[in-house]
């Protein structure tokens, strides 16, 4: 947050722009129209300096939360799939304060599963070996947003005041020009970058751009435009991850290792197979009018290695392993199956390396950031919008002394 005995150093509004309507995009977004809001409330003299803030978004929705879902024609029911984030953890204080006014409207809850370790079935075990690891509690909470993964993307969205989101638009890489301001008694030139659609309609000009696709897509963006913080863009690295979702009919016969009376259980790590892991989705929190539908994570290393493969061939594959996993036969076989290939899921984070931060060119006014500059999941997001946020504030105040 701004230190309130500093001045800004600019008299006009902001305009910022953000590559990305994820996590990382729709925080920032966010913490920054608290923080101008609280460099207004501290000023005096009535100019008021909001920024003017646009996400720009390629697809239709916010980044790697996605839920997908179906409808039962005969019950009206759905299935229910999060293939994207699962759920997300608050380790920090401040991100743990950020959250709690959805906690209060229960859009966020905690997820309180009971988790198990799952040995397929090989040819030992004819039936799958369920074995119990722990309980996420409410201390070190895990937690999910409801009714739909996508709920609170979409929440963070409606609540912006400052912000436009544009759905639908990709941002061709960057291009910049000194522009010097009308105001010839300054005479001051003024960085501004214009962003370009892929067709080179222009979508703007901007003090600063904040940059938050996957690191692969960045370095595109980014290239050979002189951004002083380049080859740190490609120092993480990002694993894909095929997920699987399936669905069974209300009346149908679910499969032993999900009818197991002595054990239930909500998430299960699969041992010695392709699959990473299992989540029961109609037994999470405000999920139970579901039909029974789980959504399986294939272990990132397979999928990084199976990236370019045919997608049936690879979902053919992915059924086997969740039958093993599983233990269904011909009458409690999922009668609904999918899968989507994110080419772009994990960030490979190494014990011994400290975290990237924020990647900024104070010259250009460009920061590029992301989970992936961080430990490559939502609460990464939420530090990384923090650091770009703190960045641009230091940049845009002088001190009052
Ligand atoms: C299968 C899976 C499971 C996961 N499980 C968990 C979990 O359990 N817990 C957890 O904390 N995290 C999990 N994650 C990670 C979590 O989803 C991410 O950390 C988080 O969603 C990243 O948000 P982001 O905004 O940084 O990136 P993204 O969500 O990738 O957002 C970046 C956006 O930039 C857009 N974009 C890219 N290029 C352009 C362009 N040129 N113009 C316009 N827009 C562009 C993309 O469309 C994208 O929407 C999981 C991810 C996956 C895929």
């Amino acid at each position: 947050m701004p230190d309130s005995s500093l001045q800004p150093t600019q008299t006009s509004s902001p305009k910022i722009a953000i590559i990305g309507g994820g996590l990382t995009g729709l925080f920032t977004a966010t913490l920054l129209e608290r923080a101008f809001s609280q460099i207004n409330d501290k000023q005096n003299d009535n100019k008021s300096l909001l920024p003017q803030i646009t996400i720009f978004e390629k697809s239709r929705s916010v980044g790697r939360l996605a839920t997908r879902y179906r409808t039962d024609s005969h019950t009206n029911k759905n299935w229910q799939w999060a293939f994207g984030a699962q759920f997300f953890t608050a380790k920090s204080a401040s991100f743990q304060q950020f959250i709690k006014p959805w906690l209060k409207t229960d859009l966020l809850q905690p997820w309180c599963a009971q988790v198990v370790n799952l040995i397929p079935i090989n040819a030992n075990n004819q039936t799958p070996d369920i074995q119990p690891k722990e309980q996420w509690s409410s201390i070190q909470a895990r937690y999910i947003s409801t009714p739909k993964m996508t709920s609170w993307g979409r929440a963070l969205a409606d609540e912006l005041q400052h912000t436009t989101i544009n759905f639908k638009t990709r941002v061709a890489p960057l291009a910049q020009y000194n522009q010097t301001l009308a105001n010839k008694a300054s005479r001051k030139t003024n960085k501004k970058t214009e962003l370009f659609d892929e067709e080179g309609n222009s979508l703007g000009s901007f003090d600063w751009v904040i940059c938050t696709a996957p690191n692969a897509q960045a370095v595109e963006l980014m290239a050979d435009r002189g951004f002083a913080e380049q080859t740190k863009i490609t120092e993480s690295q990002m694993q894909a991850c095929y997920t699987l979702m399936l669905g069974w009919d209300d009346k149908q016969p679910l499969p032993e290792a999900l009818s197991c009376q002595e054990m239930a259980w909500d998430v299960a790590y699969v041992q010695n197979s392709i699959l990473d892991r299992i989540f029961i989705e109609h037994q999470k929190p405000a999920h139970n009018e579901l039909l029974p539908s789980i959504t399986i994570d294939a272990r990132n290393d397979w999928s990084e290695q199976h990236v370019d493969a045919d997608i049936d061939t690879v979902k053919a594959q992915l059924l086997v392993a969740a039958k093993q996993a599983l233990g269904w036969n011909a009458d409690s076989m999922p009668s609904q199956v999918d899968c989507h290939r994110w080419r772009y899921a994990a960030t490979i984070t190494n014990a011994n390396k400290d975290e990237l931060g924020v990647l900024v060119d104070n010259e250009k006014q460009w920061i590029v950031s992301g989970d992936w500059c961080g430990q490559g999941n939502i609460e990464s997001c939420y530090q990384m919008a923090t650091q770009a946020v703190a960045r641009i504030c230091a940049h845009s105040l002088i001190s009052a002394d």
